[in-house]
């Protein structure tokens, strides 16, 4: 009795603390407390979950624990920041897999009937699919894969087909659950359906498959708690579905996309305009130029995108707001939903480089801003600055919400080259007359900025 009560507390703690985790993880300033509260909470369901059962020998355990860590802990301190969409997707294949292994295990020692069955099916289903997906999404974002669609005539129909004979085999699994040489097969089709769903879609298009394949993950992880009436882990199965379903929502409004168009699209085959780029004239301008501008203007609003985080320009750049700001200079940072590679890619940088919270404004909050603007410091990003998305309806990012640098009275742009960024198109911004292009690698031109500033503090 008291054991229950103990095992049904650690289960509304934990389900309570998995609530306010993501509460908290909305806003940098309360982010740190949400991590913890989250890993609080898993402790809570592990420890909840090992006194609820028997357990025979704890061995077993204690060799998952710890090589489990093993894995995880270098991972995690290893992983580069602009590889964390692989990453996740490893951890959702290894989650789902997880899920999936359960109940084939739940399924050959108890062969369940009714709802249960119900559960099981679906759990296993999405399990073993989500798996394989989420390994072919890591290969195409390492590049071990290659990046674009594979299409062929009829795919949707294959697809259909395969998916529709796994549900039709799992229905009758459900309804016959001894028939257990079916089960492989079913698991086999749920497998090669995972491989089958993402190979067409392009690696332009993994963040946000991604972010899909995690609430899939959930909802498996969901599935698992009512077929092992374990109430937890439908809450934190449902938290995980729910979230990374309105996740992808939002990747895909910021993109301009539609979920249809993520999934069936084809989309990420890189297209250049050819011949525009070559016969466009631009101005570009050394450190000490930028220097000079930068020290003239009272308000600066600095966009950071991809190529900041490659750079690792975020700790420079600190000290270029400091700077300015202490010669009285109003410095912002402009944020855009889907700059870099994952959702909230530029605040976890600035906010590890000790950048104000409050200096980090969202894409519709400083928009109206940049035609009071003197200068537009753009840092390594491209495609969320670019104007092609408002202006020109046969471009492949038209209608996709950008920042709108263009009007500011001065906009100054830091990458290596006139090359494109993730979309592979062309920017017009950067032949724009107000355009300044500051050709160099982010961290190395805004340390050489860092000394003319102080140079002419000096
Ligand atoms: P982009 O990928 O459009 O552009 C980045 C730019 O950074 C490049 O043009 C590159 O130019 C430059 N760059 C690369 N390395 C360096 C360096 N070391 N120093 C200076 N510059 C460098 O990035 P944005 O952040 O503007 O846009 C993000 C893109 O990613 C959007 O298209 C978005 O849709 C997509 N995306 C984002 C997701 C998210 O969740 N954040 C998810 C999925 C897609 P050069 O080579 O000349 O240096």
């Amino acid at each position: 009795m008291t054991v229950n009560i103990l095992v049904q507390s650690s289960y509304i703690l934990a389900a309570v603390l998995f609530i306010l985790a993501i509460k908290w993880m909305n806003a940098p300033t309360s982010a740190r407390r949400g991590v913890l509260a989250g890993e609080l909470g898993m402790l809570l369901a592990v420890v909840g979950t090992l006194i609820r059962h028997e357990v025979v020998d704890y061995q077993w355990i204690f060799i998952a624990f710890f090589l489990g860590s093993a894995i995880g802990v270098p991972l995690a301190y290893l992983m580069p920041m602009t590889a964390v969409p692989q990453r996740t997707a490893l951890s959702h294949a290894f989650g789902a897999l997880a899920a999936a292994l359960i109940g084939t295990a739940e399924y050959y020692q108890h062969t369940p009937h009714g709802f249960t069955m119900v559960a099981l099916v679906i759990e296993v289903l999405l399990g073993f699919l989500t798996f394989t997906g989420s390994l072919m999404a890591f290969g195409k974002l390492q590049e071990i894969l290659p990046q674009r669609p594979i299409v062929y005539r009829g795919q949707h129909v294959v697809n259909l087909s395969l998916l529709g004979l796994a549900v039709l085999i799992g229905l009758y699994l459900i309804l016959h659950p001894e028939q257990t040489w079916l089960f492989p097969v079913f698991s086999g089709l749920a497998l090669l359906f995972g491989v089958l769903l993402i190979i067409p879609i392009g690696g332009a298009d993994m963040p946000t498959v991604i972010a899909l394949l995690n609430s899939y993950a959930g909802l498996a992880a969901s599935f698992m708690g009512f077929a092992l009436d374990n109430y937890l882990l439908v809450i934190a199965g449902a938290l995980d579905g729910s979230s990374g379903l309105i996740l992808s929502i939002v990747m895909c409004k910021a993109m301009n996309r539609s979920f249809t168009n993520v999934l069936f699209g084809a989309f990420g085959q890189l297209q250049v305009k050819a011949g525009a780029a070559a016969e466009r004239t631009y101005r570009s301008a050394s450190p000490e130029e930028a220097a000079s501008i930068l020290d003239a203007a009272r308000s600066v609003v600095i966009v950071p995108g991809y190529g900041m985080a490659v750079a690792q320009a975020q700790h420079k750049i600190r000290e270029l707001y400091e700077m300015l700001t202490r010669r009285g200079v109003d410095v912002k940072f402009a944020i855009h939903p889907v700059a870099g590679r994952m959702p909230g890619h530029m605040n976890v940088l600035l906010a590890e480089a000790d950048i104000p919270y409050d200096r980090l404004v969202e894409m519709d909050d400083i928009n109206s801003e940049f035609a009071q603007t003197d200068v537009a410091l753009i840092v390594g990003a491209n495609d969320v600055t670019n104007p092609a998305a408002r202006t020109d309806k046969t471009s492949p990012i038209y209608g996709m919400p950008i920042l709108d640098v263009d009007r500011a009275r001065t906009v100054m742009v830091i990458k290596r080259s006139m090359s494109p960024g993730f979309a592979g198109i062309d920017n017009p911004l950067y032949y724009m007359d107000k355009t300044l292009m500051l050709f160099g690698d982010a961290k190395v031109f805004v340390s050489a900025m860092v000394k003319e500033v102080q140079a002419l503090a000096a």
